[in-house]
């Protein structure tokens, strides 16, 4: 099979189709239409093997996660993924492999109602980078930069089971089996977020996903926003998962550094909590206070008595 049949079999006759594409996969380039008074959020990431998933990963779990991660960025604006491109490096033409790659990666796009318009094949290390490209109304994205002293700040789901996850697959934690099974399943297919993404626009004063670690993503928002903040570590969200297989001090570390939990983490101006409670209650992803934004910088991290967390907060680094 030469290139052009496998992007035939294995992506244009797999993605949906929107009418907002004028032209998808095989010209030049995609042609496609942005809805009156939207914006357009454009992302894009890689996944590199042995960097962001480890050499034995299955194809699924690679197809889906590369969408996922990119999916996250759109929820973290608030914007709403419409379209997808696909540049993906192979070290052979194997078959087997694209199909299960693209069972995992059209198993998100689909229930997310995206096309894929276009991307790149070619030999090489493996190596997968999406763009992913969605509508935000004007003016409406959701930046890090929007925080303001005595906001509130809060993240959705549970902290640290995917770096549990990671940890149990480096045989660096042992846990029961079906702690490993959840945790696992939290690293390898983490749920982007993208309805809470919708439901924060005009309420959300600052967001961002957590991809290197809450207390290093956090840290993103308190720079671009020049504030700070107080976070109740105690308040964190855990797993009964991760409650059960680390002693408290350590699940708190780990709620805090791990990476690619890609929940979401954003602020709102406090008056704004009850229109909060109302806006997520129809969707199923729970959300929790863990603290405040402050004018003074700098992020405290405190236990409910108001003694100082002294623990890791350091989170993932590629340089
Ligand atoms: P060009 O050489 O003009 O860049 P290519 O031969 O790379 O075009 O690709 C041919 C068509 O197939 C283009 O429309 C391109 O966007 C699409 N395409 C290539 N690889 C992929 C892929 N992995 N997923 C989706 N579409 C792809
Ligand atoms: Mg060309």
């Amino acid at each position: 099979m030469n290139e052009f049949d496998m992007i035939r079999r294995y992506f244009a006759a797999q993605t949906q189709h929107r009418a907002d594409v004028i032209h998808g996969i095989g010209d030049d380039a995609a042609i496609v239409r942005i809805p009156d008074r939207q914006e357009l959020a454009i992302t894009t990431d890689t996944l590199v093997e042995g960097v962001h998933f480890a050499v034995n990963t299955l194809p699924y779990d690679i197809g889906y996660k590369s969408l996922a991660v990119n999916l996250s960025d759109l929820a973290a604006m608030g914007a709403t993924p419409a379209w997808i491109t696909l540049a993906l490096t192979l070290p052979k033409a194997a078959d087997e492999w694209l199909r299960d790659f693209c069972a995992g990666f059209f198993a998100l796009a689909n229930r997310f109602g995206i096309q894929l318009i276009g991307g790149d094949l070619t030999r090489g290390p493996l190596s997968i980078t999406v763009q992913a490209m969605g509508f935000v109304p004007q003016q409406q994205a959701i930046l890090r930069s929007g925080a303001r002293p005595s906001d509130l700040i809060y993240v959705t789901g549970t902290l640290g089971d995917a770096g549990l996850g990671l940890a149990c697959l480096q045989k660096k934690i042992r846990t029961r089996e079906e702690h490993e099974k959840h945790a696992l399943e939290r690293l390898l297919h983490p749920e982007p977020r993208l309805a809470v993404g919708e439901a924060l626009r005009g309420i959300a004063s600052a967001a961002i996903d957590i991809s290197d670690g809450m207390s290093a993503d956090l840290g993103h928002i308190l720079d671009e926003s020049h504030v700070g903040a107080v976070i109740d570590v105690e308040k964190l969200p855990l797993s009964d998962t991760l409650k059960d297989s680390l002693p408290a001090p350590e699940a708190i570390a780990m709620a805090l550094t791990a990476g690619d939990d890609y929940e979401l983490c954003f602020t709102i101006p406090a008056h704004k909590r009850d229109e909060l409670q109302s806006r997520l209650s129809s969707i199923s992803c729970s959300f929790t206070c863990i603290g405040a934004i402050t004018a003074q910088a700098g992020l405290e991290l405190l236990y409910e008595d108001g003694k100082k967390y002294h623990g890791p907060t350091k989170g993932y680094e590629h340089f």
